[in-house]
């Protein structure tokens, strides 16, 4: 392709609110454009990686006997009060009525739907297993969208949902589903981890997450030093024996403040189950104006899992609590819930059998939130104190330390059981000629996520440089003062050819543009190899090469250069 048929959007400003680098470098290359919270425009360029993405999922997904499938965006609600979902997805699924007041949402996922297909489609055990995937737009409405198209609102999942007559048949494809996923991400060229994980609100029994390794990931995960035990800090938690923790009471600031809201307002605004909550107090420092409420939360609940939506709470991230607060709260788990501007501290009761009176007395102010400036190291060791799981700590396994690391969940795999094929009356006839409900799997690859995530692991401060395998282009020709030199324009468009006709893909930078411009645009769109043709180096017989991780350039004879570059 030739730049004048290719919307170069490349800019030199870093946009203002976007603080991790792939959202900067998405925009600043000119991948994406943002439409509204959450929403991206996909330009030319960044969909041609996209697409390889989607290539290399679909390549793999159809290697492992999975079937393509396309299941509408759009979802009837009836099919979600069946599944028993309807209540406890929250605001994250986006409702509406048709013009003839039916309820329907926008898929933020599709057991339901594949679900409903399966029982009125799949008749005997002789088709089983069976494994459908598709590529399709999901819509959730995360509370608050951030880092471009890493948590958007709109965005393209693989996913796939496997039916079995039996638990062995379904742990047969989730291991299948384990090693395509392997497949998938290491053809990426991304640096992984499988870990063990946390079911969430989905439930089952058998899960792992596929975390791309990087700091501005939003999940810890934990590793022993010693073996493969690697989880979501989550469940390392729940894995990992109680230990001794300091006595929380002794270091606890009691706050005899008025109450500013009543727990059932708190509750609504927050939608955190008014029984949950056991206490809410203003907090030292607040005004008036700003009213900050501070909510002990009642019983022995981790902050993810009142994160996790076991208690409803709906409210998507949590912030951490101040190093005065974390420290006023060691013992018992601390943080901050809601929506930005409404920063609400939390204190979860972990150690004491009644925690209600105590609560950190910490002005929120004081707290710095996650965000660019966050300085990482200062966040683990506070995650680190807040969970029950710290670095250091002998890993659940028996064999070795703990060491915490952050991560992006790009795929995430479920052993479902029969949670949904129950509530849907999903059976088939089994070979006593008997109906048996389906046991199910389901398997996701945040699609759009997975190109953020590489951009994560492979940047410098010129730009984004591809892994090979989903660059956009292979190779860029940048032609030196082409429009006054007919003979650079020959050897540059000969190059073109001949690189295109071995299935190179090649972008050749035709723009009346000085060398500096388009040198820059390049690095910053990350093409992998680039070749300079000049007239000096046609004078030796040499194009110019340099690779994007190379310091410099180096001169390549002409003869033979697409075996030596290939
Ligand atoms: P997260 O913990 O990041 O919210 P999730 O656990 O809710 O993700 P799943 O339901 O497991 O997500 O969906 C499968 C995959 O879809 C995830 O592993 C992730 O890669 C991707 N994904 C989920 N939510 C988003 C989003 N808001 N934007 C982009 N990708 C997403
Ligand atoms: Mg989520
Ligand atoms: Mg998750
Ligand atoms: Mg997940």
């Amino acid at each position: 392709m030739k730049t004048s048929n290719l919307l170069i959007a490349t800019t030199r400003e870093t946009p203002a609110d976007a603080v991790v680098i792939s959202h900067q470098l998405m925009l600043r290359a000119g991948l994406i454009r943002s439409l509204a919270g959450g929403l991206y425009n996909w330009l030319p360029l960044g969909v041609r990686v996209l697409r390889k993405v989607e290539q290399i999922v679909r390549e793999e997904m159809n290697r492992s006997g999975a079937q393509e499938v396309l299941m509408p965006v759009v979802q009837p609600l009836e099919l979600w009060q069946e599944s028993g979902r309807l209540q406890d997805y929250g605001p994250e699924l986006l409702r509406f009525e048709d013009r003839h007041q039916r309820g329907f949402a926008l898929g933020p996922t599709h057991e339901e739907i594949i679900t409903d297909l399966v029982r009125n489609e799949i008749r005997s055990y002789k088709q089983l297993p069976i494994n459908f995937y598709q590529i399709q737009t999901k819509f959730r409405d995360e509370i608050r969208p951030r880092f471009g198209v890493m948590r958007s609102r709109e965005f393209i999942m693989k996913d796939a949902y496997s039916f079995h007559l039996d638990r062995d048949s379904l742990q047969q494809t989730y291991d299948e589903m384990y090693d395509a996923y392997n497949r998938i991400f290491s053809r990426i060229g991304l640096d992984f981890r499988p870990v063990q994980a946390d079911t969430g609100s989905i439930g089952g029994d058998g899960s792992h997450e596929f975390h791309v390794l990087a700091d501005s990931g939003e999940d810890d995960i934990a590793f022993s030093t010693e073996s493969d035990f690697a989880a979501n800090v989550e469940l390392a938690e729940a894995l990992a024996p109680r230990g001794e923790r300091p006595a929380a009471t002794a270091e606890l600031t009691k706050v005899d403040t008025p109450k500013a809201f009543s727990i059932e307002e708190v509750s609504n605004c927050l939608q955190v189950k008014a029984k949950t909550i056991a206490k809410t107090l203003l907090v030292k420092g607040a005004t008036e104006d700003a009213p900050i409420v501070a909510l002990v939360i009642r019983g022995d609940h981790t902050l993810n899992e009142i994160k996790a939506e076991k208690l409803d709470l709906v409210a998507e991230p949590f912030e951490l609590a101040s190093d005065e607060e974390i420290k006023a709260t060691a013992g018992c788990g601390a943080g901050s819930i809601g929506p930005v501007g409404l920063n609400i501290p939390v204190i979860v009761d972990r150690t004491a059998a009644n925690m209600a009176d105590f609560v950190c007395g910490a002005n929120i102010e004081q707290v710095h939130y996650t965000g660019a400036n966050w300085d990482r190291d200062a966040k683990a060791t506070l995650i680190a104190d807040i969970r029950n799981v710290v670095k250091g700590d002998p890993s659940p396994c028996g064999k070795g330390k703990i060491e915490i690391r952050r991560g992006i969940e790009v795929g995430h795999i479920f052993q479902l059981g029969n949670k949904y094929s129950k509530a849907l009356n999903a059976n088939v006839q089994n070979e006593n000629s008997r109906s048996q409900v389906l046991e199910m799997g389901c398997y996701g690859i945040g699609v759009t996520r997975v190109v953020a995530a590489a951009i994560e692991q492979n940047h410098d401060d010129k730009g984004i440089i591809w892994p090979e395998a989903i660059a956009p282009f292979s190779v860029c020709i940048v032609p030196m003062q082409m429009h006054k030199s007919p003979r650079v324009k020959e050897a540059a468009e000969a190059l073109y050819n001949e690189l295109t006709t071995a299935g190179i893909e090649v972008l050749f930078d035709d723009r009346q543009e000085r060398p500096g411009v388009m040198f820059n645009d390049m690095e910053l769109m990350g093409i992998p190899h680039r070749i300079v043709i000049g007239e000096r180096g046609l004078d030796k017989g040499e194009f110019e090469y340099k690779h994007r991780r190379d310091e410099k350039p180096q001169d390549i004879a002409q003869e033979g250069f697409i075996d030596w570059l290939k």
